[in-house]
């Protein structure tokens, strides 16, 4: 993390602080999130609702932003890994309860068998024999139907069970997801770091890391609404997840910032994947959906930089994103890669040397 990134984030605590404080609100995790959102400003239908109750002098209540919290924030991911694991519960219970009644009867037969044995070790007459005989079968009988209905209990279960792990796959790759643009999130670009930074250190391959930021997008925003600015979230998306292969990661880094994990490639690899990007998604016309409306083009500034031995992934995130920082201020819409930021600084101080000479 950048220190600029950590006092942006930083100053959004500080505030989210001082409105839960405002507002009486126990500053429980949820309603941080809540007003921690709020501080960033990255939900508008959000800030707008909130904005409206501040608007007429009142302050929202615990129930207000309970409400507000179930309604933005509260991911159903959650709701259905809950759902999962409590049927998964129901179902190991009721094999348990068929395990143990089977053992129950079991043993029960066992004891039957027992004391049949020590019967027969004793003379007996044919009617007795006759009656130990009927006694075994009836036993041996009710045995084979408490094991017909084991199996078909375990059976049931193993179908349940099958589903169950479905459904506990579809919710890992959806926890792995970004709701808005179903490219890969913060939390699996943060595996995927640590595993391609673990894999580079080990085999010397390179390994580069692009940051992307769309360029204006407050105003975009601002100019033709939130849900327009969304479709454009998912129209960079797309872009950049058809502009990389094979073990490359695109994901959504946070708000209209996007990153790519590129193994095996070299700085002038990365480079130029990052410029067919940039190209490509200058190159598309923004139509409004529900109008047709001509909304121009957007474009969007990159930093590159490429792993060095003893880098985590937050060292190499800060220079990727010192990258981004010079591409924006050298005007936007371009790719700046770290060799050519240390050649753009190396200019500067040739510069200072000349005029101060
Ligand atoms: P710059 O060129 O310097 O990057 O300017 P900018 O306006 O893109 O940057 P800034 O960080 O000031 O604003 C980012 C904006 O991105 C704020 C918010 O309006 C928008 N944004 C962030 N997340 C979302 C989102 O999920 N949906 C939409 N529609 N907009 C978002
Ligand atoms: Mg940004
Ligand atoms: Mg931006």
């Amino acid at each position: 993390m950048s220190e600029q990134e950590f006092k942006r984030a930083l100053g959004y605590a500080n505030s989210a602080f001082d409105l839960l404080k405002r507002s009486g609100i126990p500053p429980y995790p949820q309603f941080y999130e809540l007003l921690y959102t709020y501080s960033t400003g990255v939900n508008p239908t959000l800030n707008a609702r909130i904005n409206a109750i501040f608007r007429n002098g009142d302050s929202p209540t615990t129930n207000l932003a309970e409400t507000l919290y179930n309604e933005f924030l509260k991911s159903d991911v959650n709701d259905r890994m809950s759902s999962v694991s409590e049927r998964m519960h129901a179902r190991i219970e009721a094999v348990y309860e068929a395990i143990d009644s089977a053992m129950t009867t079991a043993n029960a037969y066992s004891g039957s068998l027992q004391s049949a044995s020590g019967d027969l070790e004793r003379e007996i007459s044919v009617a007795a024999m006759k009656e130990l005989a009927d006694k075994l079968l009836s036993e041996t009988r009710r045995m084979q139907e408490t094991n017909r209905s084991l199996e078909q209990k375990l059976e049931a279960s193993r179908d349940d069970i099958a589903s169950l792990q479905r459904d506990l796959d579809d919710v890992r790759r959806e926890s792995l997801l970004d709701p808005l643009t179903k490219i890969a999130n913060r939390k699996s670009f943060d595996e995927g770091m640590d595993g391609a930074i673990a894999e580079a250190s080990e085999t010397g391959v390179p390994l580069c890391l692009m940051i992307i930021d769309i360029d204006h997008f407050k105003s975009f925003n601002d100019t033709y609404g939130h849900q327009t600015g969304d479709q454009v979230l998912r129209l960079v998306a797309m872009t950049l997840k058809s502009n990389i292969k094979g073990k490359d990661l695109a994901a959504r880094y946070g708000g209209e910032e996007f990153v790519a994990i590129l193994p095996s490639t070299d700085m002038e690899g990365a480079v130029i994947v990052a410029e067919n990007i940039r190209k490509a998604i200058q190159a598309k016309e923004l139509l409004k959906r529900s109008t047709n409306e001509k909304l121009g083009r957007i474009t969007a500034s990159f930093g590159v930089a490429a792993y060095r031995p003893g880098d985590t992934p937050a060292t190499l995130i800060e220079r990727a994103d010192r990258c981004l920082y010079a591409a924006k201020h050298a005007g936007r819409n371009r790719v700046i890669s770290e060799s050519e930021l240390e050649a753009m600084q190396a200019q500067v101080e040739e510069t200072k040397d000349v005029s101060a000479a």
